[in-house]
């Protein structure tokens, strides 16, 4: 009998793992703290090479049933200055978390995983436990706290099925969704304490009065129960090989979420653990020999993606830099092809 793979978190890691495992009859126990359906901060457009990883785990029909729909351009905003609307150079995959996470839970269930909702593991890690847990929390980094803000709105008319708006303190991104709905998401950086969001979250979504952000959302209706914050983001690159836990999508290392890899990132994860894990079920490999396959395969896939899109928001951050980067980009087209490329 093959040994169970215990894994600690629901989200879409540690989903994809367990569907995963389970298609290569591997006995699954998957623990999470929260319930489904729920809100993510998130701005919900997978780009990059986890499309690619849901369809050869067959759940790209699923998602494609459930409404998800496809972005294919992307315009861009800094003061007065714009990016305008460009074909993305593959298209992003769009669909609320909030129907994505509950459908990869049901056909974790149908596929014989046993799923533990709303019981958050507090055991140790050791041989056979898989953290797929999300953010590792860091209040402070570099002088900075970073939080993260979502909620969905209607009567939104953006220009592109993506937008990404710079503001002086981060950035907010508009994602169209199935059913006329769009997904408002910033990522935001503050010196001081936290403030109290659950009352001041439209001012940080809606950007300053005047700004192309604020005039686009001015009309906007917002669905008060999908908004959700994180805090202690840490999005500084972090090597697998270094972690002593095995480790895979946000629990491994945070990608800048302007790239709209993250997601991408967990699922890629997810599926270079899939065959070691099972050896390891199996008895065929020792815990040591599927951890270390898994970060090496991790560190060598990520390595470079981790660092343009590291090196891309620290200039962004930066105003001069940022509106240099918006110039150059608005006038030579390959330079935006170019950066999609490096962070994916
Ligand atoms: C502002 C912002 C915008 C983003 N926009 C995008 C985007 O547009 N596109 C994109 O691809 N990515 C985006 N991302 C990144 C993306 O959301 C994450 O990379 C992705 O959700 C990681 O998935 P995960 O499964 O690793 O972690 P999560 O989705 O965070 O899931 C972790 C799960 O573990 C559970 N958990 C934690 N501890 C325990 C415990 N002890 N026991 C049991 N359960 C536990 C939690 O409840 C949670 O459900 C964005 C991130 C931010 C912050």
């Amino acid at each position: 009998m093959p040994e169970t793979i215990t894994t600690v978190g629901g989200g879409l890691a540690g989903l994809a793992l367990g569907i995963g495992l389970r298609q290569r009859g591997v006995p699954v126990t998957l623990w999470e703290a929260g319930a489904y359906p729920r809100h993510r901060v998130c701005g919900e457009f997978i780009s990059g090479q986890g499309q690619e990883v849901l369809a050869r785990l067959g759940l790209l029909g699923l998602l494609e049933k459930a409404g998800a729909r496809p972005a294919v351009d992307a315009a861009f905003f800094c003061g007065r200055s714009s990016v305008p609307s460009r074909p993305l150079p593959q298209p992003a995959l769009c669909l609320s978390r909030f129907v994505l996470d509950s459908l990869l839970a049901e056909e974790l269930v149908r596929l014989g995983g046993k799923l533990k909702p709303g019981e958050r593991w507090r055991g140790a890690y050791g041989p056979g436990i898989v953290r797929a847990s999300g953010r590792q929390i860091e209040p402070v980094v570099e002088g900075y706290r970073w939080i993260g803000l979502k909620a969905h709105a209607r009567n939104v008319v953006p220009s592109a099925d993506l937008e990404l708006h710079f503001l002086a303190s981060g950035y907010v991104g508009l994602c169209r969704l199935p059913g006329e709905i769009f997904n408002v998401c910033g990522l935001f950086r503050t010196e001081t304490t936290v403030p109290d969001l659950g009352t001041t979250w439209r001012q940080w979504l809606t950007g300053p009065e005047g700004s192309p952000l604020h005039e686009r959302l001015a009309p906007a209706q917002f669905e008060e129960n999908s908004f959700c914050s994180v805090a202690g983001l840490d999005l500084r690159p972090r090597n697998a090989r270094t972690i002593a836990q095995c480790c895979i999508g946000d629990a491994l290392t945070m990608i800048p979420p302007m790239t709209g890899n993250g997601m991408s990132m967990a699922l890629e994860s997810a599926e270079m653990a899939l065959d070691p894990l099972a050896e390891y079920s199996r008895g065929k490999l020792s815990w040591t020999e599927a951890q270390a396959q898994i970060a090496q395969a991790c560190d060598a896939r990520f390595r470079r993606r981790l660092r343009w899109a590291t090196r891309l928001q620290r200039l962004l951050m930066v105003p001069a830099a940022r509106n240099m980067l918006m110039r150059f980009t608005a006038h030579f087209e390959g330079l935006g092809r170019a950066l999609f490329r490096l962070t994916r």
